[in-house]
């Protein structure tokens, strides 16, 4: 007997699942032109400070016997450039980290570890530092030291983009549903074309303006894949009458 030949599918099948293949192509394609762009955007910012380190270092074999005054100020520049790589790979370490990290969510006190977070942070900053908080326990599903990561980040932006005697409020705002964690401050604010940016990994806002401030573009990146990871939702506003709010809003734990 002969071997069943498999009948055609029906050509409306075939579209769709030519459709499907398409799509699944795009979505890969994308995938990977963001991995090249993101490994292009690392290199990039790591061959800055070697850059540096180097026609330092290059400076202090040639001139440095006859002309020993500037080895201080090399030694400086390589110093500052080291230990910015050193905060660079740190942070694409924590984004490569997060990618992976299995989190247990757990119902916890978000106010508590909000004032242990502010406890520990004030005497590190010149600004004031507030908490608006319930002293009663306020639930929410998360993972404390990814909070506590949160919470952290977004302090040191805060106190990083305002001036030194401006105050920032941590806040807690409950609803039936959901805990939303608050950082305000009264910097120079974002301005609404760059808001939806500066998630992204690298993006600073106004290159100039950034770069009299130390930090690589990640910080905010790595916050919102830990957010992501904690089943929760970041946003920023405008604060009045200046500054920004970061608006970290976390699931309650469910009624039992
Ligand atoms: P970094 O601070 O290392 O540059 P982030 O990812 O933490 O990177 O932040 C991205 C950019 O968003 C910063 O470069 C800065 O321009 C802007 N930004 C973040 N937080 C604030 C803030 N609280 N006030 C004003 N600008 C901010």
């Amino acid at each position: 007997t002969q071997p069943k030949l498999p009948q055609p599918a029906e050509p409306v099948e075939i579209h769709q699942l030519a459709e499907d293949f398409n799509q699944l192509l795009a979505a890969q394609n994308n995938r990977l032109q963001r991995e090249r762009q993101f490994i292009s955007d690392a290199s990039h910012e790591l061959r800055t400070p070697i850059a540096t380190i180097r026609g330092n270092l290059k400076l202090i074999e040639r001139r440095g016997d006859q002309h020993p005054e500037v080895i201080p100020e090399s030694l400086g520049f390589i110093d500052q450039e080291s230990l910015r790589m050193q905060h660079l790979i740190e942070n694409l370490l924590h984004l490569s980290r997060a990618d992976r990290a299995d989190v247990d969510l757990q119902p916890l006190d978000v106010a508590k570890l909000a004032r242990g977070v502010v406890a520990h942070y004030q005497p590190l900053v010149s600004q004031p530092l507030s908490l608006e908080a319930p002293e009663t326990p306020v639930m929410a599903l998360g993972d404390s030291d990814m909070l506590h990561q949160i919470l952290t980040a977004l302090l040191d932006n805060a106190h990083k983009y305002s001036p030194a005697d401006q105050p920032i409020v941590v806040r807690l705002i409950t609803t039936a549903q959901t805990v939303t964690l608050q950082v305000a401050d009264q910097g120079a604010g974002i301005p609404a074309e760059d808001r939806t940016y500066i998630f992204e990994r690298f993006y600073r806002v106004d290159a100039s303006r950034s770069n009299q401030i130390e930090g690589s573009g990640l910080g905010l990146a790595i916050v919102s894949q830990l957010v992501k990871l904690n089943h929760g939702q970041i946003a920023v506003t405008e604060n009045q009458p200046r500054g920004s709010v970061f608006a970290v809003t976390l699931q309650a734990p469910p009624k039992s």
